[in-house]
């Protein structure tokens, strides 16, 4: 059986955006999308601007998302957001564990899971991100870093493996977050063909990994054909439209 995975391109904004910017930002991405054959396209502004790009976003192909969620589903916690929050804002997507989140809020690779199920659970589609540190790197951790990071979400999705198509993996090495580096084509297919076979072995083979770390419109295309990337999660490179519509149509 041949499996077809729609290639997805997420920008993730992180902490940019204005209500003054955004929407320039918008309107020139979809012109430049305008007549393109597309991927999936999304784009996760902060929490504040989700109602102000659904707006922007709402009759075109562009879909939109967030960049964390709550692992809980309401109540006494105070300053976080739920899923079925960002599924009334008409979210798709909720990206959960990036590396800055795990950095900066300290958060587990069990929190992350959870998280991911809550997601999933609205209705919204979990972008899990994984990936080595420079000095894990350096001291060849990669692969089992990654098999950390991935056992307790493959673990809670054990028995909805139907869910496959519903859930997205990207591989984001911290090292190359915003540094211009990316490891080489080859380096980046050794790990997507490990988190593609763990994946296949848990029946996620609908899943899709994307690759994510200094993508930009001039390496996107060599990026985007490696056999088993399907799509980019995309940082700086989302905040310029005429770059992030380059990485779109590689997809
Ligand atoms: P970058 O960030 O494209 O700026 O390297 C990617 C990410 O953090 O998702």
């Amino acid at each position: 059986m041949t499996v077809v995975r729609t290639p997805l391109v997420v920008g993730n904004w992180k902490m940019n955006g204005s209500f003054e910017r955004n929407q320039p930002l918008l309107e020139s991405l979809l012109s430049h999308l305008a007549q393109k054959r597309l991927p999936e396209v999304g784009v996760c502004p902060p929490f504040p601007y989700l109602a102000q790009v659904g707006a922007l976003l709402a009759e075109t192909p562009v879909r939109w998302g967030a960049q964390t969620v709550s692992e809980h589903r309401g109540g006494a916690y105070t300053g976080q957001v739920s899923a079925t929050m960002l599924k009334d804002l008409g979210c798709s997507y909720a990206i959960v564990g990036h590396s800055e989140r795990r950095q900066y809020c300290a958060e587990t690779d069990d929190a992350v899971a959870r998280q991911a199920m809550a997601v999933l659970d609205s209705g919204l589609v979990p972008i899990i991100c994984v990936g080595e540190s420079a000095a894990e790197e350096a001291a060849c951790q990669t692969l089992a870093v990654i098999d950390r990071q991935l056992a307790p979400v493959l673990l809670a999705l054990a028995g909805v493996a139907d869910e496959g198509a519903s859930v997205v993996v990207a591989y984001e090495p911290v090292w190359a977050i915003g540094t211009g580096k990316t490891p080489t084509p080859e380096g980046v297919q050794a790990v997507h063909t490990h988190i593609r076979a763990a994946l296949d072995a848990a029946g996620l083979v609908q899943t899709r990994i994307l690759y994510g770390g200094s993508v930009k419109g001039s390496n996107a295309e060599t990026l985007f054909a490696l056999p088993d990337v399907d799509g980019g999660l995309i940082g700086g490179a989302a905040l310029d439209a005429q770059d992030f519509s380059t990485i779109c149509t590689a997809a």
